[in-house]
């Protein structure tokens, strides 16, 4: 069983990082909710991380869409709803797609109240 080549935690790479110092190398990024309506005008929620700024990837996604290679770049629209800073945002992005769309929405609407980093 590989062991993490910082800590010897466990992890499944050889020669590699166990996950809480992968995520500690790559650090804190953004946790972030749109809302993309879809070919049947269905709206769903979809939650990405970025290490760039939020508005960024959101421009990218705006781009994609009419496009038929990611997930909301196969929709007809996409709408920012709210991105929240964390130090794990592989962790909190895996947490946030287990929310309810109601949770998703509350989680991204908190993002409005403070200007600069929020903590997840
Ligand atoms: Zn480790």
């Amino acid at each position: 069983m590989p062991d993490c080549v910082k800590c010897g935690a466990y992890t499944k790479y050889k020669k590699g990082l166990c996950s809480s110092c992968y995520a500690k190398k790559k650090g804190g990024g953004n946790v972030y909710v749109v809302e993309s309506t879809r070919q049947n005008d269905t709206k769903q929620l979809y939650t990405g991380i970025t290490r760039a700024d939020p508005s960024v990837r959101f421009k990218q996604h705006e781009k994609s869409i009419g496009g038929n290679k990611t997930w909301v770049g196969r929709g007809t629209a996409v709408k920012f709803i709210g991105s929240r800073w964390s130090d794990n945002p592989e962790t909190a992005e895996k947490t946030v797609k287990k929310y309810t769309a109601e949770q998703k929405l509350s989680f991204a609407a908190n993002s409005k109240k403070t200007k600069k980093k929020n903590q997840f």
